[in-house]
């Protein structure tokens, strides 16, 4: 495995490969890895030549009050991991190098970044569209690998995709679980032991909403407000959003009919978690 951490060297080394005829799979991480992001890994393995794995915790998609400085970092243990999976490229670029001084262009993909976790995290879109497209312009996959876990922002990645011809597959991959349903998430080693039971009503509400939609539901206030009741049942869990939306634009369903995505924000203590799931209409 070659750790990179210059732009230009990364560059170089996949214009070289590409040369070579060689199909390179980008999976873009925040680190802390764990199997949500090798299952990413996994996956480009499997259908790419080459597999280049980024670690870089993005300053742009955090707001000024949210956790960039304490966020977890592991390089150590992360490349391990990368090393056990048989990645080829791990790129672990500074922050200076990604923005240097007089750094002015974002990338906004507009209508979808503004719902959801946009609501309350303003700039995390454009912050996670930014890097996204320096990391495909720098590394020039043929496919990049995201997770379901982060709907919102695996779908922004797809437009963003098209919109700019960048000619790269996105390929979006199931949500990796605990073995009580809670969401593989970096964030989840800010959980003390009873946040970390608490946390499990995350998934819990989202199995209700499942349940009461193929049982026939088709109001989605009713499904929301079971769904609230639930979560308020948990002490240490503050409601961020419950949406219930077409998973083709995040628009908002009153009525449910077809493919529903049912998605949620809950504060466990001073942790923010989100998950998600997408109930399809043909299989009801
Ligand atoms: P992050 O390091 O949290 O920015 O995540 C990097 C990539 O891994 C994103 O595409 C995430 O959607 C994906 N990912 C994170 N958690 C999971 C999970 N539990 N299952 C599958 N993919 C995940």
């Amino acid at each position: 495995m070659k750790v990179i951490e210059k732009t230009a060297e990364i560059s170089a080394c996949s214009r070289e490969l590409h040369l070579r005829g060689e199909a390179i799979g980008l999976v873009p991480t925040m680190g802390f890895l764990h199997d949500g992001h090798l299952s990413l890994i996994r996956e480009s393995k499997r259908i790419t030549g080459k597999t280049a794995v980024s670690i870089f915790v993005n300053p742009a998609q955090f707001g000024p009050k949210e956790d960039y400085h304490r966020y977890p970092r592991d390089i150590e243990g992360d490349a391990k991991k990368c090393r056990e999976t048989e990645v080829d490229l791990l790129f672990l670029p500074s922050v200076e190098d990604i923005y240097p001084e007089g750094h002015r262009t974002y990338v906004d993909v507009e209508g979808l970044n503004d719902k959801l976790c946009g609501r309350s995290r303003p700039k995390h879109f454009r912050g996670v569209a930014t890097i996204v497209t320096k990391l495909f312009n720098i590394i020039m996959p043929d496919k990049a690998f995201f997770g379901q876990k982060d709907y919102q922002q695996a779908m922004i990645i797809k437009r963003l995709a098209t919109d700019l011809n960048f000619g790269v597959d996105i390929i979006v991959m199931p949500t990796i679980r605990e073995a009580d349903g809670l969401a593989m998430s970096s964030r989840n080693s800010y959980l003390n032991s009873n946040e970390r039971v608490a946390a499990r009503i995350l998934y819990r509400s989202l199995m209700l909403a499942e349940d009461m939609i193929r049982s026939g539901e088709v109001t989605s206030g009713e499904v929301r407000a079971k769904m609230e009741g639930l979560i308020a049942g948990e002490g240490s869990s503050k409601i961020e959003y419950i949406s219930i939306s077409d998973p083709g634009n995040l628009e908002d369903i009153e009525t449910i009919a077809g493919d529903v995505l049912v998605a949620i924000a809950v504060w466990i203590g001073k942790t923010r978690l989100i998950d998600n799931i997408i109930i399809k209409g043909d299989k009801r």
